[in-house]
């Protein structure tokens, strides 16, 4: 069996150039080589992890089965590759304080001054290195770092690679991902930037061994050869990444300019056959031929591309699998009311109600869930959205005018949604929360049921505090609201369906965070299924 190989992803230049994406593209490539892969991601903020996070700084936050809240990237690794990340594979600066600041009060480093180094690095490396879960090796462990090279908070995870680098010789290589500008002025592309930016991660003592240059335009050999040349870097090792039509187009390509083979090169592992990745092409072909359209209305208070990124991604995977484009529409909830929910929600052939927290923009995905109920517009409410589902059927369908959840409102007299037994008396709030998967039991027959195949029982992910209160459960379940999804052991409702309508069903948990590229979510699927009976257009 070969030693572990280790993969450091670093970026220069600007942020947001899509260093998750190459990473998981790459993790991907070496998955279809046959190897075992782990991606993991550095943070190098202080909070302990981005739960905490308002999704206005941070985008999505993504949640693993073990119930860790991550960076969004986990979920781009998760879709790529279908690999089910943990707790590990997600690290911020501030738990690797945390876990050496503990230490030194229990007095473990016996009266020894603790500094960034080597006692910070100390516990990062400690972190890269890591074994998968269950302490099996692994083949490849590709860490992302986080920020760009430069940011001062950044320059301890510099320092542990530097040290690893030395300390593993060939079995760790470096990849820098910069972005070459084209400026229109003057009609050229320059590569000062990333001379700059590979000239600082020199200074640091890293030397990269692969540069990916993201680009607007295409790069020609001279210009990789000039980049190659300034920065001590083979010419088959700069790499170009370009716009792309989809980010699933982005492994074919990194695989066509032979990524993941220069990276075994540089290793030192025989570079055999091209992996055909034939699933993951038919899934291309099918993303580009799809020539109709179905219009999703996402109604979410957060007008941001990655603060609903998952669910995103599912609507648009979904949407693919079923040869179809799926638009998606952000209608803002706090601009919804009832008198205009009609203007802004007409002619959609599906509306999905986000997950969330706090009183912004409530009323507005609970008109939502009402125009959706009473115009049979296929709806999906997830987590908050599911608990909005609940809410209007209490207060329009039972009569129950001010039915709420404790969280909106604690003196509600009919808390339909209320807080979770095991959630009273919780202060802190990072990492608090019912986190990470738990079994849902299927009521067979259901809409829900028959989405999973007739499955009895699901495995799903949670990140909420509130609850359906079971104390109404008789009382909707006559009125037509079933609820079909429940946890054996603690009798919380995961799923409410009106079997009524075409399609109108909410899930306490988020299926966002375990639909993949190649196992697009099952309620998902049903959901766009739906949609494109509600209706299509021609694209
Ligand atoms: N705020 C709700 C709760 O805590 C829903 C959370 C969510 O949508 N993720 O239960």
């Amino acid at each position: 069996m070969m030693n572990t190989k280790y993969i450091f992803i670093t970026g220069g230049v600007v942020s947001s150039l899509g260093k998750g994406i190459i990473s998981a593209s790459l993790g991907k490539l070496l998955q279809a080589r046959g190897f075992k892969v782990t991606i993991q991601k550095f943070d190098p903020y202080i909070n302990i992890d981005p739960g905490t996070l308002n999704p206005y700084e941070h985008g999505e936050c993504y949640v693993t089965a073990d119930g860790m809240e991550t960076d969004l990237d986990l979920g781009h690794y998760e879709r790529f590759t279908g690999i089910r990340t943990t707790r590990e594979n997600s690290i911020t600066t501030g738990r690797i304080y945390k876990t050496v600041i503990d230490r030194e009060r229990r007095g473990d480093y016996l009266g020894k001054t603790i500094q960034v180094v080597p006692h910070i690095t100390d516990e990062i490396k400690r972190r890269m290195l890591r074994k998968d879960v269950k302490g099996e090796e692994l083949d490849f462990v590709i860490t992302e770092v986080g920020g760009t090279i430069g940011d001062i908070e950044s320059a301890p995870f510099m320092e542990a690679i530097r040290q690893l680098r030395w300390q593993l010789g060939r079995d760790a290589v470096c990849v820098h991902l910069t972005y070459v500008p084209y400026l229109k002025a003057a009609g050229e592309l320059k590569t000062k930037p990333t001379q700059h930016s590979v000239k600082e991660l020199q200074g640091m003592g890293i030397q990269p061994d692969i540069l990916v240059l993201r680009t607007e335009r295409h790069l020609d050999d001279a210009l990789r050869m000039k980049v190659a040349s300034f920065c001590n870097v083979d010419l088959e090792c700069v790499v170009q990444s370009e716009d792309l039509p989809s980010i699933y187009e982005v492994p074919v390509n990194m695989q066509r300019q032979g990524l993941d083979a220069a990276i075994l090169r540089k290793i030192g592992i025989p570079v055999g056959e091209t992996p055909a990745m034939a699933s993951w092409h038919a899934f291309l072909e099918k993303q580009r031929n799809a020539s109709r359209e179905v219009h999703v209305a996402l109604v979410g208070k957060y007008d941001l591309q990655d603060a609903y990124k998952s669910i995103r991604e599912s609507l648009n995977l979904a949407g693919i699998y079923e040869d179809v484009k799926v638009k998606i529409h952000f209608v803002g909830s706090q601009g919804i009311t009832r008198e205009n929910a009609e203007e802004k929600l007409a002619g959609m052939a599906g509306i999905v109600i986000c997950p969330g927290f706090g009183q912004r923009g409530i009323p507005g995905k609970i008109f939502a869930a009402e125009y959706a109920r009473t115009h049979g517009v296929p709806c999906f409410g997830i987590c908050l959205g599911m608990q909005m589902m609940v809410i209007e059927f209490a207060r329009n369908v039972l009569g129950l005018a001010d039915a709420d959840s404790s969280e909106m409102n604690p003196k509600t007299p009919h808390n339909v949604i209320d807080l979770m037994e095991e959630q009273k008396g919780i202060i802190q709030l990072g990492g608090t929360m019912r986190l990470g998967e738990y079994p849902c039991r299927l009521r067979p027959g259901s809409l829900a049921g028959k989405a999973y195949d007739g499955q009895e029982s699901v495995r799903e992910r949670h990140r909420h505090r509130y609850e359906f209160n079971n104390r109404y459960r008789e009382d909707f379940e006559r009125a037509g609201m079933q609820c079909v999804g429940v946890n054996p052991d603690a009798d919380l409702v995961e799923i409410v369906e009106i079997p009524s309508l075409p399609w109108y069903l909410g899930t306490q948990f988020h299926p966002e965070y375990s639909s993949t590229v190649l196992h697009p979510h099952p309620l998902f699927m049903s959901f766009i299924k739906a949609c494109i009976d509600h209706g299509t257009v021609e694209a």
